[in-house]
């Protein structure tokens, strides 16, 4: 009997497990078994693998083959086994040497003439092959993401033939190197934002210091267009955030776009969103746009229109920055450390609150409506903002707004101070470690007292005061948490009492 093992790797989550493709071929009726992939994937399979080796200039052995992959119980996305299969049945049945084989792993989808066909995870399975040092041979178009893993040999090939000239010694397959990726990301700039001086003022805060952000106005304020630009003055992401963010979309439906690299995310799900699309699921399972927005921005726009399980759902994750999904038996976990940015209209026509009189809520509508928002989720929020509806002096008026660039630098400061001191931003900063950064001076520990009792704040609105405090503090690059900045902190935490 011979044998021949391929090495290749499977999809768990955003991780990518290696996977041993063992080819037997034994004495019998010829035959062609496949253990370990379901059923209906397997004739598949072996219908790919058998066209595009008999398309080629080899031969199908007529003898009993059996592949198996292991582990068994690993998710196997399958059709990524169909080159290592493929080299399998050729180095098992003597037309291809084994040697070459070590060092390297391989995989790819077959045509039925045998052209490689993109798989998904690429980029995954490349940080995965570099950390146990083999080289990896793919599709073609998988490159450009795979080659993101730096420092990864990746060998991209457009068909079977390439490969085995490869692995032959005939004609090696040239390693692929990323070219330079220029360009800083693209979003809309808060240089067209005319006024609004004192959202953009508190969304700075938040963006310095990681906050979570709920926006209350009247339709047409621009609240969307405010959280769209949000993404463009977060601090530029590092490396390491980068490839877990592209990690993360590679294994999604829509892919891993690779112009996106070093781009934080801005998800923005309708309110119809099922619980699965938003927090991930699915057989196989999928990141949800929590997990999308990793390392981004989620932003939930109408929140009070939102499935109310769908938005219990998010707490846990808002509090530990992964989610868990368990499916049958198959279980995996991906990131979520998303920002949280959220809008909302005061009622439900819209206009509570509006000089002209035209909302006529109920005080027990409007009190329905703002109840949908649980009290824990709505806790969790630390920065509570009302967005007015402009004054006309401000639409009219020729200033420009500041430009996202110059706000960036000012929030990248302030998040290095945060990196050098505790080394997280401080809406992650745990009880504590506040007790040790978030030291406040006499008359701004007065203030927080006073407040405390006045605006009936919980213990945990307490910290969240102390958190936004400590951000406004790194903004003006003060070491000290002054009365000032407690103050400006509890002017974010006034519309507590109205949820
Ligand atoms: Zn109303």
């Amino acid at each position: 009997m011979s044998v021949a093992t391929v090495a290749s790797r499977a999809l768990a989550g955003i991780d990518a497990p290696e996977v041993t493709v063992e080819v037997h071929l034994g004495p019998g009726l010829p035959a062609f078994h496949i253990v370990g992939l379901p059923d209906a994937e397997v004739r598949e399979a072996r219908d790919r693998v058998r066209a595009a080796l008999n398309h080629t200039r080899f031969e199908f052995p007529a003898r009993r083959i059996t592949v198996n992959l292991a582990p068994a119980e690993l998710p196997k996305d399958s059709s990524r086994f169909d080159l290592p299969i493929a080299l399998g049945i050729l180095a098992a049945s003597g037309q291809l040497a084994l040697e070459p084989f070590v060092g390297h792993e391989f995989a790819g989808e077959l045509s039925l003439t045998g052209e490689l066909r993109p798989v998904r995870g690429a980029l995954a399975m490349a940080l995965s092959a570099r950390q146990v040092g083999r080289a990896f041979v793919l599709p073609y178009d998988n490159a450009p993401q795979a080659a993101l893993a730096e420092g990864a040999r990746i060998f991209p090939a457009r068909t079977l033939l390439e490969v085995v000239a490869h692995l032959a010694g005939e004609v090696p397959l040239e390693q692929f190197s990323a070219e330079a990726r220029a360009g800083s990301p693209l979003y809309p700039d808060f240089v067209d934002v005319k006024g609004q001086q004192q959202v953009k003022r508190a969304l700075e805060v938040a963006a310095a210091g990681a906050h979570s952000v709920l926006m209350i106005g009247p339709p047409g304020t621009g609240k969307s267009m405010l959280a769209a630009r949000f993404p463009g003055i977060l601090p530029q992401m590092s490396e390491v955030e980068a490839l877990e963010v592209a990690a993360i979309h590679s294994v999604s439906n829509s892919g891993f776009d690779v112009q996106r690299w070093r781009e934080r995310p801005f998800r923005a799900p309708h309110h119809s969103a099922s619980g699965p699309a938003l927090v991930g699921g699915g057989n196989l399972p999928r990141p949800g746009e929590i997990s999308l927005a990793h390392q981004g921005v989620l932003f939930l726009d109408e929140l009070p229109e939102f499935d109310r399980d769908v938005l219990e759902a998010l707490r846990e994750p808002m509090e530990s920055g992964r989610v868990s999904i368990a499916r049958a038996a198959r279980q995996a976990q991906f990131p979520a450390r998303f920002q949280f940015l959220a809008a909302m209209n005061p009622c439900p026509c819209g206009h509570c609150g509006d000089r002209a009189g035209r909302c006529r809520c109920t005080p027990e509508r409007i009190a329905r409506y703002r109840g949908r928002i649980s009290g824990p989720l709505a806790d969790r929020i630390d920065i509570k903002l009302e967005v007015p509806a402009p004054r006309e002096a401000e639409l009219v008026a020729p200033v420009a707004g500041e430009s996202s660039d110059a706000i960036k630098k000012r929030v990248e400061k302030a998040r290095e101070a945060q990196m050098r001191r505790q080394g997280k931003p401080n809406a992650l900063l745990g009880t504590r470690e506040i007790d040790r950064h978030c030291a406040t001076d006499r008359e701004g520990d007065q203030l927080l007292r006073h407040a405390l009792a006045r605006l009936l704040l919980s213990a945990r609105a307490y910290h969240r005061v102390l958190r936004v405090a400590r951000s406004i503090a790194d903004l003006a690059g003060n070491t000290a948490i002054a009365a000032e900045h407690i103050a400006e902190a509890i002017q974010y935490r006034r519309l507590d009492a109205s949820f």
